[in-house]
């Protein structure tokens, strides 16, 4: 896969090895300010290669962000809590503080660069959702040490460029979400590979409108009916919801909000309405796409599943896609948080830990962070 593993690295034993995860867990602070981790999701996930260096006789130090200090210490985005987590199990783990509590990290600043590579000989990245930006820690340490990429890294590469290179047929991509503009890269690298191309969420009424379909007070973004006329126009399998689930404009809608009944509506949404999940029909018209596929991508919810009311579409292809035998790849992010509420992780074959990361590995099939790896010197 043409970047260098952990393996390429050498004789390890007594070497001193600076480790980047992604160590941005959420955390919680109760009333008396004591805080814990809500959900360790990303810190169990990077312990494979930590126990692999560890198992090598190196010295570990990891390295990592959480959240958005903006460059500058925030005792509420410290790495203690973290710290504690790793050193209960490894005592011999160093942990650094916040690498965004520098604004080095952010700004690639070479000087900072320096201070992360003082004393160590080899450096892993294995901070996939941190991959696709050229910050200090991701792209500073492999210009001058030795390099390779950890476990989840590389099975993250593995697993979401093999879908762009060799993909068991059919391939279907069931793609979701609010903005029609985040998620245009991604169609339209997307629509050449795959069979079918699955579009709900939001982001479905600009493709409707591009149909010739009324929207109503849909969330859709008339700049971008052209581009998605090009992507229905390009002789791809696009499959676009037939129904919607409908509300007046003038209800309120969202997480724990409870009111009207949502209405189910064919193709155009009347104006007053807005479509908010794709309907019945549209559920079973994909259903049986899913049901046929060899090999499934999905990235973005099909509607606003954080209101019961609407949440159907979503859950619906959550089950259909965890009952498929496919080898089954889901994006970060909501649909992630989706499978998760389901309690379907265990039936999908790669969930990704990385939202905008994998959006990019799949619209362009690189990363700063592996051209960088790719890049860098090896053990002779
Ligand atoms: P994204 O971050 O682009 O994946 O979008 C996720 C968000 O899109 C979720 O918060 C959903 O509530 C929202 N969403 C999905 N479908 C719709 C819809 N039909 N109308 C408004 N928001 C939606």
């Amino acid at each position: 896969m043409n970047i260098p593993v952990l393996e390429d690295l050498g004789d390890l034993k007594n070497k001193n090895v600076l480790v980047r995860s992604d160590l941005n867990v959420p955390l919680r602070y109760d009333e008396h300010g004591n805080v814990t981790i809500a959900d360790d999701f990303r810190i169990r996930a990077s312990l494979p290669t930590v126990e692999w260096l560890l198992e090598q006789g190196a010295k570990v130090t990891l390295c990592s962000h959480i959240g958005r200090p903006k460059g500058k210490a925030q005792a509420k985005y410290s790495m203690a809590p973290v710290r504690q987590y790793i050193q209960a199990k490894y005592p011999s783990v160093s942990v650094m503080e916040n690498l965004r509590f520098n604004p080095g990290e952010e700004g690639n600043d070479p000087g900072f660069v320096q201070e992360l590579i003082a004393g160590q000989d080899a450096y892993v990245d294995d901070a996939f959702g941190a991959s696709h930006r050229a910050h200090a820690s991701i792209v500073g340490p492999p210009r001058f040490l030795p390099s390779a990429a950890g476990r989840l890294l590389a099975r993250e590469f593995e697993v979401l460029a093999g879908l762009l290179e060799d993909p068991k047929r059919p391939f279907v991509a069931i793609i979701g979400g609010a903005k029609v503009s985040d998620k245009l890269a991604l169609l339209e690298a997307m629509v050449s590979k795959v069979d079918k191309l699955l579009i709900g969420g939001a982001m479905a009424y600009t493709f409707m409108a591009a149909q010739g379909h009324r929207v109503g007070d849909s969330l859709f973004e008339p700049d971008r009916i052209e581009s998605c006329r090009r992507i229905l126009d390009s002789g791809a399998s696009v499959l676009v919801p037939v129904d919607s689930k409908i509300l007046a404009s003038s209800e309120r809608f969202g997480r724990g909000v409870i009111g009207a009944e949502a209405l189910v509506q064919g193709g155009d949404v009347p104006d007053g309405y807005r479509g908010l999940d794709i309907g019945p029909e549209t559920i079973a018209l994909f259903q049986g796409a899913i049901a046929g596929a060899k090999t499934i991508l999905w990235n973005g919810p099909m509607g606003v599943f954080e209101d019961q009311r609407f949440s159907e579409g979503t859950f619906s292809i959550a089950r259909a896609v965890a009952d498929s035998d496919a080898f089954s790849v889901v994006g970060g992010g909501d649909s992630a948080a989706a499978i998760d509420e389901a309690g379907l992780s265990s039936e999908i074959s790669h969930l990704s830990t990385g939202g905008g990361a994998s959006l990019e590995l799949l619209e362009k099939g690189d990363l700063p962070g592996l051209a960088a790896l790719r890049d860098a010197p090896r053990v002779k």
